[in-house]
């Protein structure tokens, strides 16, 4: 028998009623260098409706897509509601991809019109003649844009004032599309991941949720992670849900403006990748700024260092939230509140790991032969998820590689304990195969990162006649510190296995980040082979 209850419909027009409704004071800020501009999210809301109006005038109808090449800011926020609470589709262009493959992405999406910043509109001018599907180019901020045949150009403010500031959301299926985000695609080219307005929606209350990032009306959150990099971490729409304030950082991504930021708008909570942070807490040393509103940072999208958590800890008494996610994710996967209880070293360990999954990501371990391994803390196999807001196939793309009897293979590769907890040793494609065993990559940036000298260290693989593979190191030393490979290498004699230590040392002034800000080791693999690290 069926229930009595009514479904209701879980789409983003309702997250945005009532971040604009009953959270309507709610605070956007957008940091512009040497300040902040200033709007509430029912001003936000009215601007939503009067950009919907606008995309439709242009003709922007079903399920079309509408591109955007955007720094956090507050007119992204606009498009994250406008478009897919219409019925068309949001696509976030990732501005640090190679252009070649922003062409690609924004072509095989099929985007009809791209919202770009200004201060984008260098890089966007470059492209725009290579893309095959727009017609119309909307340029935040003013400034001006050479158009190709076929192409309008037209002004955000010039459209909004044209445009009433209410809308008539329409009905929708909360089972289509709302937004799409491309994989960075370390191999091959990027694929497209499709959310759906029912799983932007459960996602955003899982985000909210207390042992999820807690997001509640009292914060104010800054989104360091980018709109194009897994939707922010699905920050945008649970703030809305919820409504706390949003700090927006534009493009000033650096320590410098991040701290200063920080203690001029006060955020109570904070995510980004960990290359970010360890930016930000070797700043800081230099250049002391009040944190003391922090009350969680959240770091993911790569493993974080126990050494950064403990930096945060001990320095500012600000808690680090360890979360996993991916793309595919949308993305929140798992995040690491230790049990209640738990102290010392056991409440490290469980703060380091990534965490348990909540209720709505189901995971299983599964080994080279392919059987399901216990959770035993020991049993080391691919981590597999599925659930509602997990990819169940990639856009116009067959990947069989990737999917396995319903469920997503993560390509990450780890254990999980009896209570639920997941670490990751490595994705599956970083692991160093040496004589037969495995070595972590993360394990040893761990504890070189450690040392506090370092600053940063990224291991990779290196073909090794005798061993396959051996590690190398490159190690980024902080600023007026010194330490010689002999003296890293005593180091971590105490804490690897003897056969694990690497015998490969590099130092680096810096080491190469992807587009999302995390280690490239695929980047790094080939400056060894074009022989660039010696
Ligand atoms: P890309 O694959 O291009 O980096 P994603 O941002 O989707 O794009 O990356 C997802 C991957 O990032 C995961 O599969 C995992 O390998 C890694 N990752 C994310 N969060 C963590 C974490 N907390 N610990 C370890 N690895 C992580």
């Amino acid at each position: 028998m069926f229930s009595t209850m009514q479904d209701g419909t879980l789409t983003t027009a309702r997250i945005l009623a009532q971040g604009s409704g009953p959270h309507g004071t709610a605070e956007v800020v957008t940091w512009t260098g040497d300040g902040a501009r200033r709007s509430d999210y029912a001003e936000v809301g009215r601007r939503v409706a009067r950009l919907a109006n606008a995309l439709r005038a242009l003709g922007v109808t079903g399920d079309q897509r509408v591109g955007t090449f955007m720094w956090n800011n507050a007119e992204h926020l606009e498009a994250y509601f406008a478009v897919p609470s219409m019925g068309a589709v949001l696509h976030t262009l990732n501005i640090r991809l190679f252009p070649e493959q922003i062409v690609y992405v924004a072509d095989h999406a099929e985007d009809r019109v791209v919202i770009v910043d200004s201060t984008l509109l260098p890089l966007f001018a470059k492209i725009l003649p290579q893309l095959g599907t727009v017609r119309h180019v909307v340029v935040v901020g003013g400034g001006s844009l050479e158009a190709p045949e076929g192409v309008e150009v037209h002004d955000y403010e010039a459209l909004l004032a044209a445009q009433p500031d209410e809308f008539d959301w329409p009905e929708l299926d909360e089972r289509s599309a709302a937004a799409m985000c491309y994989t960075s695609g370390t191999t091959g080219n990027p694929k497209g991941v499709v959310y759906s307005h029912r799983s932007i929606y459960l996602h955003s209350m899982q985000v909210c949720m207390t042992d999820g990032m807690a997001l509640s009306q009292a914060d104010r959150a800054l989104a360091v992670v980018p709109m194009f990099h897994a939707m922010s971490w699905g920050l945008p729409y649970a703030a809305f849900l919820v409504g706390s304030s949003l700090i927006m950082p534009d493009r000033f991504l650096q320590p410098e403006p991040l701290t200063h930021m920080i203690a001029a708008e006060r955020p109570t909570f904070a995510a980004a990748v960990p290359t970010i942070w360890q930016g930000v807490l070797q700043h800081l040393e230099q250049d002391p700024q009040d944190m003391s509103s922090l009350r969680e940072v959240v770091v993911g999208g790569s493993a974080c260092p126990p050494s950064l958590m403990r930096a945060f800890h001990d320095r500012y008494g600000i808690p680090v939230l360890h979360a996993w996610g991916m793309t595919e994710t949308s993305p929140l996967g798992s995040v690491a509140r230790p049990p209640a209880g738990a102290t010392g070293d056991e409440l490290w360990a469980y703060r380091s790991s990534q965490g348990r999954v909540p209720a709505g990501v189901e995971a299983r371990l599964v080994g080279d032969d392919g059987s399901v391994l216990p959770w035993d803390g020991s049993s080391v196999g691919e981590l597999e998820v599925r659930g509602p807001w997990i990819a169940g196939a990639y856009y116009q793309e067959d990947d069989p590689e990737k999917f396995h009897d319903g469920w997503l293979r993560t390509g990450d590769v780890g254990h999980i304990s009896p209570d639920g907890f997941l670490r990751l040793t490595d994705r599956a494609k970083d692991v160093i195969k040496s004589g037969g065993e495995w070595i972590s990559s993360v394990e040893l940036e761990n504890h070189v990162m450690s040392h506090p000298a370092v600053a940063e260290a990224v291991v990779i693989g290196v073909p090794d006649e005798k061993w396959d593979e051996r590690p190398l190191v490159a190690v980024v030393l902080r600023e007026g510190q010194r330490a010689t490979a002999e003296e890293l290498s005593e180091f971590l004699a105490g804490r690897v296995a003897k056969w694990q230590l690497p015998e490969h040392w590099t130092f680096v002034a810096e080491t190469p980040k992807t587009s999302v800000g995390k280690f490239d080791k695929k980047r790094l693999r080939q400056q060894h082979s074009q022989g660039e690290l010696d």
